[in-house]
Parts: C-alpha cells; sequence; structure tokens
C-alpha cells in the first residue's frame, strides 16, 4: 500500500518553460517559426563547446576555423545579432567583432 503517496496531487509537476524561469527558452515546434532551426546543422554542436565560450583572453582561433566551414554560418550570426548575444563565437566572430559590424550597419 502506498498511503504515503495519497497527499501528491496530480499536477505536481510544473513546466519551467510555462513559468518563465530564466534560461529556459520555449521550444516552437511550429517549424518554419523556430528561430533555431539552423542550430540542427551548426557545426559546432558536433565539437568542443567550450572553444566557442572561451575564458576572456582565450584562444578563438578554433572556433572560427570550424566557423569558416560551417553551412549555417549566416544565420547563426544573424541571430546573435538579432538576440544581442554578449558572449562567444557566433557566425565566426567575437563579441567585439559583432559590435563593431553592428556599429557600422547603424
Ligand atoms: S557559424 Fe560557428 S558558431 Fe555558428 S553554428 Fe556554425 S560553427 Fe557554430
Amino acid at each position: 500500500m502506498t498511503a504515503y503517496r495519497s497527499g501528491v496531487p496530480d499536477n505536481w509537476f510544473v513546466d519551467p518553460v510555462n513559468l518563465g524561469v530564466p534560461g529556459v527558452r520555449r521550444v516552437d515546434t511550429d517549424g518554419d517559426d523556430n528561430a533555431l532551426a539552423w542550430q540542427t546543422d551548426a557545426l559546432c554542436a558536433q565539437t568542443d563547446p567550450e572553444a566557442f565560450f572561451p575564458e576572456k583572453g582565450g584562444s578563438t582561433r578554433d572556433a572560427k576555423r570550424i566557423c569558416t566551414s560551417c553551412d549555417v554560418r549566416g544565420e547563426c550570426l544573424e541571430y546573435a545579432l538579432q538576440n544581442d548575444e554578449r558572449f562567444g563565437i557566433w557566425g565566426g566572430l567575437s563579441e567585439r567583432e559583432r559590435r563593431k559590424l553592428k556599429r557600422r550597419a547603424v
């Protein structure tokens, strides 16, 4: 007999996405509207992610080299610019290079 479970309500599990917990993003399952759909083809996903988020002053050379062969480089860079991504290498550019690019575009 599992009497100790009787007090657990059926809806005890609350989805962190629905709660709006920071860092937990809603996954859009609507195909074309998914702003992150390109990540399926991201080359960095098959490599060492730490190379793309180096410590301050660390080398970004390896990450940038991988980006040059990535099929979704354009989508990646556009996403980073639109979402104001502050950290890491996106689309082959560092945070500083992306900032410069943004300034030039204004
Ligand atoms: S361009 Fe670089 S950072 Fe962007 S998905 Fe491709 S490998 Fe990853």
